[in-house]
């Protein structure tokens, strides 16, 4: 009962705070969309829409394996696609329940399947529902030697896992953490003003070698998450972070922020793209898709 009580009100403030911007950007890039596109339309999403932090992680971790720029292209492409085809009220809020796994104390999970989107845009859902876009899944791609559209499939799954690596992204707001929600997009705007501009956060993932490797996509999501979250006292990075966030007092600006804000949000920077690398090293290994078919 409390459970519900509180999952229903994480529902209306998650509506209100995170649907109304997301479905204003995303509304007008999304017109000439309908759910029977096939995949080769939806390729022709401009990559330069919005500046998409997605589109740039993607891209650095897709240069990692040394892949071609088409390559490069189409999985960034990708990886942008769940914020457009899964944004508003549609599919039971699925936005809001797709790009999140939020934990409360003790890795207690209260919302959001992240975790199932992940695996179902890799591998078809093991458990039955796929939850992959339009019920497809890269490994469905690559087994008909269909490289293009399997790779697109990676970097649509590769935003899964890359939204979770953020606090705002892994915590239950409601253990008296309410600014997680209400200041949710001032921190995305932060980053967004920051990354390649102001205090060029990605110039650490630019410079770090380093890449994590999937064994199991669901059970893998579920740690980033995890250590994402400001509840894990014990190994975690959200905490911290999110709590130099605060104290500087919700920044947005470029070059907003003190230095310990800048090193720790490049901490999380730095897991966004090894974690990128390592889905897109899955793919390509698991489904023997190193030699370029393009
Ligand atoms: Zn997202």
């Amino acid at each position: 009962m409390k459970t519900k009580k509180m999952k229903t009100l994480l529902c209306l403030l998650l509506s209100i705070v995170i649907i109304a911007p997301a479905s204003a950007s995303a509304s007008a890039s999304a017109t000439n969309f309908t759910t029977t596109t096939t995949t080769t339309t939806i390729n022709k999403y401009k990559e330069d829409d919005t500046n998409h932090d997605h589109q740039i992680f993607t891209k650095l971790a897709a240069k990692f394996w040394g892949l071609s720029d088409e390559r490069i292209k189409n999985i960034a492409l990708g990886a942008k696609m769940p914020d457009i085809t899964q944004s508003g009220f549609s599919g039971n809020f699925n936005q809001q329940w797709s790009h999140g796994l939020l934990y409360g104390k003790n890795q207690k999970r209260m919302w959001g399947d992240a975790d199932q989107d992940f695996e179902g845009n890799l591998m078809g859902n093991l458990s039955g529902n796929n939850e992959g876009w339009n019920h497809s899944s890269a490994d469905i791609f690559y087994s008909k030697n269909d490289q293009k559209n399997g790779d697109w499939y990676i970097g649509y799954a590769s935003h899964y896992i890359v939204d979770v690596t953020t606090p705002v992204h892994s915590t239950n707001p409601l253990l008296n953490r309410l600014d997680v929600l209400t200041h949710h997009f001032d921190f995305e705007l932060w980053i967004a003003n920051n990354l390649e501009g102001g205090h060029r956060l990605l110039d650490a993932a630019i410079n770090d070698k380093e890449y994590y490797t999937i064994t199991d996509p669901r059970k893998n999501l579920q740690d980033v998450a995890w250590k994402a979250c400001y509840w894990n006292i014990e190994n975690g990075y959200g905490k911290i972070l999110w709590d130099l966030y605060k104290k500087d007092g919700y920044p947005t600006k470029e070059n907003s922020g003190s230095p310990e804000l800048v090193d720790n949000a490049k901490i999380m920077i730095v897991e966004a793209v090894r974690w990128a690398r390592g889905t897109i090293k899955w793919g390509l290994d698991q489904y023997n898709q190193w030699a370029d078919q393009y």
